[in-house]
């Protein structure tokens, strides 16, 4: 078992290569810029802070905008400063200055995202950018050092983006542990999600380990693949496969007091039980990997093929048939454009309308020039990840909260609610002006915010003009052998049914059964409403720590490598009580557990997502926000940066 300092570098991002172009190819490449996080690279490149002008600044309000809403002119004056910068920076030998003090810093940080006021915030992003591939939050202690003879062991569960985290993190700890996964191979939602059209709504500057940076990610927004061999990549280079049991799917997990363990019963494929015992359970099973059906009578009854697109059928040829489609949310708006390119009909069924996030270069490849920049140029990756880690998280937190005074008919929370509605409701327009049949069918009433949010770069009104297809908003009845039986009357033909219908995000830990002290039954306690502490930790479930747990999801457009990322160090500071031997128990105090849960509810009523009525996933089968995080990524960052040790209750 490997053993490495927290600071090990990452195989990823390792540094820039120097500049050996002319000054023409620079030219040609910063017309591909990235412009944000341009000057703020140079500053921190060349110590050189009067680069930041203040005419070159972006307005805060339009940062979410293409090019953080720069004029042409401005981007233009940008480049001009940026060319004599590298220029000088290639003619001096390309020797970066010293790394800015944290004020300089902080202006740099400022700019580029046009804000003021972050200091708070720095220490994080230092840990986010993670410049030349630094790891500020690994477990900072090993058991070699702390307690040597002290055998403490972990089982894992779930082999995704957060179990191979986790995996990595116990390795650089030196603590034993194995993961189990019910898959054959890591990636979880990357590995499993393979309908045509899959890919990351989150740009993949940002959704990636802090300290597993690429520069080279082939797609602003990468494709489901790619997130796969990333995260293969990631399983490789850290080298937690020798610890994973692929096709190992838990059935149980049970907590004997008496020996402070827990043992978990796993089948393989073979239908055979296991049995391993573990002092910690670590759960990293995700949210969305669970396939939701809808509840609508008839399903089975359909005579053609139908099927859920987490479960997507490549054996079977939609070329010239009639496909209805149910659902439009996340997965249904990115896989129905690829059905539509093939099959004969498309019936579109929306109970819905999702809002979309206009995305121009949503579907793009990273263009040679700018992975050209994000290559050469010391830290300018780094700080374009900054930027959209900001612009897509607590910048816009704002907009989907909740203005008591807010005149509302239901469609909006606060001015700024408003005001992004009528932004969104000019781009549906725009794309469907000449089709006043579609735009009164794609324009929600509801807030936005209060679903999922979907992108688009204008391939949803193509499709949905096509010819071969049909948005259909009506309610449906049942489906019969045939097709749909539509509440009017009316009968939708089919072949083929897809279900876009999303994932049991609700139902935490399903279907596992999991037995905490006291013979405490983990969904009964529940009760289909998942609560815990951080998303972490659960009364009555000593040792038992869960990651992506309830309330750690995000809506507007964050990314959950952060909060997982949050989450084990979280639990990686109680585990060292543990390893230390000072104890042979963690659990979260009650009071603690339910005061936080009563915090995150009252927050969580306060967001577009909580106040709004409109159905979605967010909301489990009591109408509680149990998915959401409420409050803003820097208060996830402080409340899980060390365990505040008054919060639980050890034992032994
Ligand atoms: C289509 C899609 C798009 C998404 N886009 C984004 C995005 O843009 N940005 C973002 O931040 N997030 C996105 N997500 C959320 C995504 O799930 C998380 O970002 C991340 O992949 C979660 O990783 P995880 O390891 O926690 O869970 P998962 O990736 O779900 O992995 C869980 C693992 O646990 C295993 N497992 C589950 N139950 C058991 C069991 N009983 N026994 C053994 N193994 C088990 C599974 O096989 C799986 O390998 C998306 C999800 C989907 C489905």
């Amino acid at each position: 078992m490997s053993v490495t300092a927290s600071s090990s570098p990452s195989p990823f991002v390792t540094g820039v290569q120097p500049i050996t172009e002319t000054d023409a190819q620079i030219r040609g490449a910063l017309a591909e810029a990235e412009i944000p996080p341009l000057l703020p690279a140079l500053a921190y490149l060349t110590g050189d802070l009067a680069l930041l002008r203040a005419e070159l600044r972006p307005d805060p309000m339009m940062i979410t905008l293409p090019q953080g809403g720069l004029t042409d002119d401005q981007q233009a004056s940008a480049r001009e400063i940026a060319l004599a910068a590298l220029i000088a920076y290639r003619d001096g030998g390309c020797r970066a200055a010293p790394p800015p003090s944290a004020d300089d810093l902080l202006q740099i940080l400022e700019f580029a995202v046009g804000g003021a006021g972050m200091g708070a915030y720095l220490p994080l992003l230092e840990e986010e950018l993670a410049y030349r591939g630094e790891d500020r939050r690994g477990p900072g202690w090993c058991t070699a050092e702390l307690a040597p003879d002290v055998g403490f062991s972990v089982v894992v569960i779930g082999a995704g983006m957060s179990g191979i985290l986790a995996a990595h993190r116990l390795d650089q700890a030196g603590v034993d542990y194995i993961v189990l996964d019910k898959n054959l191979d890591v990636g979880g939602t990357w590995h499993e999600s393979v309908y045509p059209g899959c890919r990351v709504d989150n740009p993949n500057h940002n959704y990636s380990y802090s300290f597993a940076q690429k520069h080279d990610w082939p797609f602003h927004y990468s494709t489901q693949d790619v997130l796969q061999e990333y995260f293969r990549e990631c399983a490789d280079s850290f080298d937690v496969r020798k610890n994973v049991r692929f096709g190992a799917s838990v059935r149980s997990a049970t907590w004997d007091e008496t020996d402070a363990t827990w043992t978990v019963v796993y089948a393989t494929g073979d239908g055979v039980e296991h049995t391993v015992r573990a002092n910690a359970v670590i759960s990293a099973v995700g949210q969305l990997n669970r396939a939701s059906w809808p509840t609508i009578d008839g399903i089975e009854r359909f005579a053609g093929a139908y099927f859920h697109s987490a479960q997507w059928r490549h054996d079977l040829d939609l070329t010239g048939l009639r496909v209805a489609v149910i659902g439009t949310g996340c997965s249904a708006l990115q896989f129905i454009p690829h059905v539509a390119e093939v099959a004969a009909d498309v019936l579109v069924l929306q109970r819905t309308p999702p809002w979309i996030a206009p995305t121009p270069d949503y579907h793009d490849a990273v263009s040679p020039g700018l992975m050209w920049l994000y290559g050469h140029v010391p830290t300018y990756s780094e700080l374009n990840r900054f930027s959209i880690f900001w612009k897509m998280g607590d910048a816009v937190l704002d907009g989907v909260r909740v203005d008591p005074a807010w005149q509302s008919d239901g469609s909006s929370v606060s001015a700024v609610s408003d005001f992004t509605r009528q932004m969104i409701v000019d781009y549906y327009t725009q794309q469907f002006g000449d089709r006043p049949d579609l735009l009164a069918k794609v324009v929600p009433d509801y807030p936005v915010g209060a679903k999922r949010i979907v992108r688009d770069n204008g391939i949803w009104a193509t499709t949905l003009k096509r010819a071969n297809v049909q948005l259909i908003t009506d309610a449906i009845d049942h489906i019969d052998e045939d097709g749909i039986a539509m509440a009017d009357g009316t009968h939708l033909d089919a072949d083929v049914i897809i279900y876009g219908t999303g994932y049991q995000a609700s139902n935490f830990l399903a279907p596992m059964q999991i037995i905490g002290r006291g013979g405490a039954d983990l969904h009964e306690r529940w009760g289909g409403d998942a609560r815990a502490y951080l998303g972490v930790t659960i009364p009555e479930f000593p040792n038992l720590f869960c990651l992506y747990g309830p309330n750690t999801n995000i809506v507007v457009n964050g990314s959950i490598i952060y909060f997982s990322e949050c989450g084990v160090r979280l639990v990686m500071g109680l585990l060292k009580s543990l390893v230390a031997g000072d104890h042979r128990s963690v659990e979260v105090k009650r009071d603690v557990h339910d005061a936080f849960n009563e915090l995150v509810d009252a927050e969580n009523r306060r967001m577009a997502w909580g106040w709004s009525s409109v159905n979605s996933w967010y909301k489990n089968s009591h109408g509680r926000v149990a998915q959401n995080w409420p409050f803003r990524l820097l208060d996830y960052w402080e409340r899980t940066r060390e365990p505040d040790l008054d919060d639980y209750e050890f034992v032994g």
